[in-house]
């Protein structure tokens, strides 16, 4: 399977959402194969963006959530309440949040393994910064956000989980990784949950790549069989980009069903 994840940030509010849900579905029509779609509109537009795609196979995401279930933590959002909204995905980790807003592993650790706990599926982002890949330091960084994220996780016993490849200096940035760098930082991220998790099925978790994925270049990483899926934050606001990344997994997916 191929799995496509809209993060629409901070850029549309609900009247732009539900027309830009209603346009994302669109998307999908006519093809005989359909990659999994992951909306993540912003926390005001979620439930109506949940009324238009209720009766379609899209899935609905957060853009991020809280670890505890309730109590006094103004301002935040939690796991109960994004599911009564049938949020199913949650990215976790976000470089914007974790540079922006302090986010730091620890705190992305807890929400790993509350959003596990209540059946919600993880999007955690991990990448590196320019100056750590120029320092050859790519690895080092992944591993060890992963390392610290996975922290107490059963992933055997508890639901799917997604992560994205994302490098910092490639959000947003038109800049986007090598194909090549790709296929290899996936393959090494593989490998590290395959340590984490032994004995996790196969298929338990999906690696993504995100970072100015385009209608350009969506083809060229969602063909490799390393990539899961990708995450696309500016071209999802852009329903023409996003019909061509959209179009590119579903003609991957086709070429592998023929
Ligand atoms: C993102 O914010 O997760 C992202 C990948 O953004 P962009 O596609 O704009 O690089």
């Amino acid at each position: 399977m191929k799995t496509v994840v809209a993060n629409w940030k901070m850029n549309v509010g609900v009247r732009e959402s539900v027309a830009l849900a209603r346009a994302s579905l669109l998307t999908l029509r006519g093809r005989k194969v359909i990659p999994d779609l992951v909306i993540c509109p912003p926390f005001v537009a979620l439930s109506e963006v949940r009324k238009v795609v209720a009766r379609s196979s899209a899935n609905i995401g957060a853009q991020n959530m809280f670890w505890e279930p309730s109590g006094s933590h103004t301002g935040e959002t939690s796991s109960r309440m994004l599911l009564e909204l049938g949020v199913s995905h949650c990215l976790i980790g976000h470089s914007e949040r974790r540079v922006q807003l302090g986010e730091t592993d620890e705190m992305i650790n807890k929400k790993v393994l509350h959003a596990l706990s209540e059946q919600m599926t993880p999007i955690l982002c991990v990448g590196e910064s320019k100056e750590q890949r120029v320092a050859g330091d790519a690895r080092a960084v992944v591993e060890a956000q992963l390392s610290s994220a996975l922290r107490g996780v059963r992933l055997h016993t508890q639901g799917s989980l997604f992560v994205a490849y994302e490098p910092v200096w490639a959000i947003g940035t038109n800049d986007s990784a090598s194909v090549g760098d790709v296929i290899e930082m996936h393959r090494f991220i593989r490998s590290v949950l395959e340590r984490i998790f032994p004995d996790a099925p196969a298929g338990q978790f999906s690696i993504l790549y995100g970072g100015s994925v385009d209608g350009e270049n969506a083809y060229g990483f969602l063909r490799e069989a390393e990539v899961d899926g990708v995450l696309v934050g500016s071209a999802s606001v852009k329903i023409n980009q996003f019909k061509e990344i959209v179009e590119a997994a579903a003609e991957v997916l086709e070429a592998q069903s023929a």
